[in-house]
């Protein structure tokens, strides 16, 4: 018998024959040169397998191919994708979706030319970084504000600032990893600052930072918000009051990692207390650091307030201008910043807001919409059952947002299939699974994504698709 492989066309003999006009005409050659060897070398891989002489040998299967081949080449690497886990700062799922206001001011900017670094006013040279300082002056009580790309550059260029060649005080029990490869031990070894770790793991007092101050001449007094993780039992914090009636003593900026940057007021949200800026620079810090993309439900930022001669002379630190933000974050962060001149406005118009004080009424009602649609498919058992969200991106861990699920089960599928299955949607589904059921959580679908996610179900449990009114389309 002959190796079915000898009967493969060349690659020239398929591009010479009709079957690949069209796709010659809509592709560069190149491109269609490299689908059609990759598909050669799968035929050849599987010595033919499966496939009769006849197949073998026919350009037209080989065209089909090339044009599957293309088309999952052509699906961006970066997309958009449905987030059903209940879990709103979802790192992995890029964390904050930004406010229509915002989306729009990117949108504008990014089209075309901006004042970027330009004076409208006196028509000549401005800086980028003038643009947001007043609101967050204004937002946060703040002397002045400078942006960066994310909180983790701020604290680099706060310490290399404040401290660099010097000693920076700080509790063990503060010595935080945020996730991401972010220590603070690391970061503060990168920043060109020394590391003054004093107390232990679950008790620091004020007296512990006070004997360091006096060891260690250090430049700076830091504190940092444990954002990720909660210290209970026999524990004692220093308070940032501590710190700063230390640091007057003894001439010393204290600096104070905030990480989250909560804006509005958690009240309102039904959550506890959580530090924010305004009261942390109240209290007497110099310096405050905090993401744009946390709970302050802004783009990818950092944001640094504070003195205005700590800010400035951070401004004017060469290490700026490697961390520095572009104009699409900047617009977008000055209009989300703009929503929070009216509180309301904020609650009801950015999404990380929203989705953290859903009304889980609404988050049943809206289960039920889908389970509605569902019900009908043979074999699948779907139930709308309590379920929590979660804040998510390393804050308030111990929180669980009370709401409504969607809980599937059975279907000829095993959830971890029909979990894939949801993930090789366009646009992909991410839900959870757990106790041997999918659990799709509405807190973090968009409304305008309920569609998607209906049509998602519908192609991961093979039937037909359904519309919002449970009427097949
Ligand atoms: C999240 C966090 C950071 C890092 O913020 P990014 O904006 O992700 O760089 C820094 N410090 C603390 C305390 C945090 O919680």
């Amino acid at each position: 018998m002959t190796d079915p492989r000898r009967l493969i066309p060349s690659v020239d003999t398929l591009l010479d024959d009709p079957s690949f006009g069209a796709l010659l005409s809509s592709y560069p050659r190149p491109r269609v040169v490299k689908a059609l060897r990759s598909v050669l070398d799968a035929v050849r891989r599987e010595a033919g397998e499966g496939m009769g002489a006849a197949e073998i040998q026919d350009p037209a299967r080989y065209a089909g191919a090339v044009s599957g081949w293309l088309a999952r080449d052509d699906v961006p690497s970066l997309r958009r994708v449905v987030n059903a886990t209940g879990v709103v700062l979802h790192t992995n799922l890029g964390r904050a979706p930004l406010a229509e206001a915002a989306r729009r001011a990117m949108h504008d900017v990014a089209g075309g030319y901006s004042n970027l670094e330009f004076d409208l006013d006196r028509g000549e040279r401005g800086s980028r970084y003038d643009h947001c300082v007043d609101l967050l002056t204004e937002l946060t009580g703040a002397e002045d504000a400078l942006v960066v790309n994310n909180a983790a550059a701020a604290l680099v260029l706060a310490l290399n600032t404040m401290a660099q060649g010097r000693g920076v005080v700080v509790s063990r029990g503060e010595l935080v990893e945020i996730g991401g490869g972010f220590r603070i031990p690391e970061i503060m070894e990168r920043s060109g600052a020394r590391l003054v770790e004093v107390g232990s793991t679950n008790r620091t007092r004020a007296d512990d930072f006070a004997l360091a101050v006096e060891e260690h001449h250090p430049g700076a007094l830091l504190k940092v918000h444990r954002s990720n993780f909660r210290l209970v039992g026999f524990t004692e914090e220093t308070t940032l009051a501590e710190l700063v009636s230390l640091g007057r003593d003894h001439g010393l900026p204290v600096l104070y990692d905030l990480g989250s940057g909560l804006l509005a007021d958690p009240a309102a949200l039904g959550l506890p207390a959580e530090p924010r800026p305004r009261e942390a620079l109240e209290a007497g810090a110099d310096v405050v650091v905090f993401s744009g993309d946390k709970l302050l439900g802004g783009p990818q930022a950092g944001v640094v307030v504070g003195r205005s001669e700590w800010v400035g002379r951070m401004r004017r630190n060469p290490l700026c201008r490697a961390l520095r933000v572009d104009k699409v974050t900047l617009a977008g962060l000055e209009a989300t910043l703009r929503l929070y001149r009216d509180p309301e406005r904020a609650l009801a118009e950015i999404p990380v807001l929203r989705m953290l004080s859903a009304d889980p009424d609404e988050l049943r009602r809206r289960c039920e919409v889908v389970a509605g649609a569902l019900r009908p498919t043979p074999g699948l058992t779907v139930e709308v059952v309590p379920g929590t969200g979660a804040v998510g991106g390393g804050t308030y861990p111990e929180v669980e947002l009370p709401g409504w699920v969607v809980r599937l089960a059975g279907g000829g599928l095993r959830p971890a299939e029909l979990i894939e299955r949801l993930r090789s949607a366009d646009p992909p589904v991410v839900g959870r699974v757990e106790d041997d059921a999918v659990l799709l959580d509405p807190r973090t679908v968009h409304p305008d994504e309920e569609e998607a996610l209906l049509r998602a179900l519908a192609h991961a449990l093979g039937v037909g698709v359904v519309d919002l009114d449970g009427e097949p389309e």
